[in-house]
C-alpha cells in the first residue's frame, strides 16, 4: 500500500514515510492509494471473531510492506488492550463505549497505534525523534500516555495554562522521563502557533528530528476503523446505523473507509455542536467554514475540520450528501438530552456522546433501524458539565489516583526563542 496526498495524487509514499512525515509538504493529507476489500462472507461468522483478529485483518493491507505480521500483532495487542462494550441506551439504540483506555477517550486507540509504529520505525533508523503536540485538552492526554510507553521518542506537549480541566491537566503532567509538559501562558492558538513555528524553523530541524502526533496523521486515523466492527461481533451481520460525534471528522472518516472495505453500514449520522460547518455543507451544498466557537463538547470545537479534505476525496459531492446525514445542536439542547437520557434510561452520556445521540434521534424521526452511538469520552472528563446531572462520584479508580498525583510542568511565556531553547535544552 502506498499513500498519496489529497493535493497531489501522483505522490507515492510508504506507510512508514507517511507516518514519520505526518503531513505531506504540499499541505494535503495522506490517503491510501486504494481501499482493500474484505471477503464477501467476512461478516457471516463475525460473531466468532475477536477484536484482535479483526484488527489484524483490517489493518494488515494498509501496513504490510512496513510491518511484519508479528510486529503488527504485537502493536494491535497493545493498542486494543481495553474493553469496547456495547451498552443499551433504549430499545434499538446502543452506545459503543470507546473510553475505557488510559486517558478515558477514544483518542487512546489512534495515539497508541501511532506511538508503537513510530517506535518500530525509529528503532530501525537508529535515530531519536521529538514529537511536538499542542493540545486544548483531550489529545494531549492520549498522546502523553501512549508515548510514555515507548523508547527513543521524546514528547513535548504544549497546553494553555488554566484552560484544561483538572483531570486533563494531570493526564499531561504526571509522566516523567520522555514526556514533558509545557504550560503556556496563553490560549490554545498560541500553543499551536509555537508548534507551527518550530516546524518552519530550518535551523531547529537541522538539529532535531521533529514530528507530530496530530490527528491528521494516517497512523492515528487508520486504527479507528477497527472498533466499528465491534457491534457486529455482538449483533451479527445485519446493517447498523452509526452516529458519530464529530469535530475534526477523523473518527467518521475512519468509518467511511471501513464501510468501503465492506462494513455493513445502513447510514452514517454526524453530530456536531455549534461548530456546524459540515451539517451546513450537507444541507446547503457549499463549504463555508467559520471561526471556532467554544462549547461544552470542547473536543469538537473545530471551525474548519481537516478531515473534510479526506471525506470529499472518498466520495463525489453528490454522493457524500447521501452517505452522511448531519445535524448540529446547541449546548442548551445537549445538556437537556444528557438530563433526559439519564432520567429516563439511566444512561449517563458525556457532552460529546450526547451530541451524537441527538443527531441519531433527529435522523430516526424519518427513518429506522438498530443504531449505535459512538460514546467518545468518559463523562468524568467533563465534571463541570456532568455535575449538573449527577451528584454521585463517577470517577473510575484510575482517575482518582491520577488526581492525587503531583503535577510536573514547565511554565512558559508565549515566546518562540524560549520554546526553542527548551527544545534544544
Ligand atoms: C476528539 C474528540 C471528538 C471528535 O473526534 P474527531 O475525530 O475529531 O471528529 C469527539 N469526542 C471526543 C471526546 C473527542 O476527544
Amino acid at each position: 500500500m502506498k499513500y498519496y496526498s489529497t493535493k497531489n495524487k501522483t505522490l507515492r509514499k510508504s506507510f512508514r514515510e507517511a507516518l514519520m512525515e505526518g503531513l505531506p509538504a504540499d499541505n494535503g493529507l495522506y490517503m491510501p492509494e486504494f481501499i482493500p476489500q474484505l471477503s464477501k462472507d467476512y461478516f457471516d461468522n463475525i460473531q466468532e471473531k475477536n477484536i484482535l483478529e479483526i484488527a489484524f485483518d483490517v489493518l494488515k493491507p494498509f501496513v504490510r510492506e512496513d510491518l511484519k505480521d508479528d510486529q503488527l500483532k504485537n502493536i494491535i495487542h497493545k493498542t486494543f488492550s481495553f474493553d469496547f462494550p456495547v451498552k443499551k441506551i433504549e430499545e434499538n439504540n446502543y452506545a459503543l463505549e470507546l473510553f475505557h483506555g488510559p486517558s478515558y477517550a477514544f483518542k487512546d486507540v489512534g495515539a497508541t497505534f501511532l506511538a508503537l509504529c513510530l517506535e518500530e520505525f525509529y528503532k530501525v533508523a537508529e535515530e531519536k525523534c521529538t514529537i511536538l503536540v499542542a493540545t486544548s485538552g483531550d489529545t494531549g492526554g492520549a498522546v502523553a500516555s501512549a508515548f510514555s510507553k515507548v523508547k527513543n521518542i521524546e514528547v513535548v506537549i504544549l497546553y494553555p495554562s488554566g484552560k484544561v480541566s483538572d483531570l486533563q491537566e494531570k493526564q499531561l503532567t504526571t509522566f516523567d522521563k520522555n514526556v514533558k509538559a509545557l504550560e503556556v501562558e496563553g490560549d490554545f492558538d498560541d500553543c499551536q502557533q509555537l508548534v507551527k513555528q518550530a516546524f518552519l524553523d530550518s535551523d531547529l530541524r537541522r538539529k532535531l528530528n521533529i514530528s507530530s502526533a496530530n490527528s491528521i496523521n494516517v497512523g492515528r486515523f487508520l486504527p479507528q476503523m477497527v472498533y466499528y466492527f465491534v457491534p457486529f461481533i455482538e449483533f451479527g451481520n445485519a446493517p447498523l446505523n452509526f452516529a458519530v460525534p464529530s469535530g475534526n471528522y477523523g473518527n467518521l472518516t475512519a468509518g467511511l473507509i471501513a464501510q468501503k472495505m465492506g462494513l455493513p453500514v445502513r447510514q452514517f449520522v454526524a453530530g456536531a455542536n455549534s461548530n456546524d460547518v459540515v451539517p451546513r455543507f450537507l444541507r446547503d451544498g457549499y463549504y463555508d467554514p467559520r471561526p471556532t466557537v467554544q462549547t461544552i463538547s470542547n473536543a469538537m470545537d473545530v471551525g474548519n475540520p481537516s478531515n473534510f479534505q479526506r471525506m470529499i476525496d472518498l466520495f463525489p459531492e453528490e454522493e457524500i450528501r447521501e452517505e452522511i446525514k448531519g445535524f448540529a445542536f446547541s449546548d442548551e439542547v445537549t445538556l437537556k438530552a444528557m438530563k433526559t437520557v439519564y432520567r429516563e434510561h439511566d444512561y449517563l452520556l458525556d457532552p460529546h456522546g450526547a451530541v451524537g445521540y441527538l443527531a441519531l434521534k433527529e435522523y430516526l424521526k424519518a427513518s429506522k433501524g438498530k443504531s449505535i452511538v459512538l460514546e467518545t469520552a468518559h463523562p468524568c472528563k467533563f465534571m463541570h458539565v456532568v455535575s449538573k446531572i449527577v451528584s454521585e462520584d463517577i470517577y473510575p479508580a484510575g482517575a482518582k489516583e491520577l488526581i492525587q498525583k503531583e503535577k510536573k510542568s514547565v511554565k512558559m511565556e508565549v515566546d518562540y526563542d524560549g520554546f526553542k531553547g527548551f527544545l534544544l535544552g
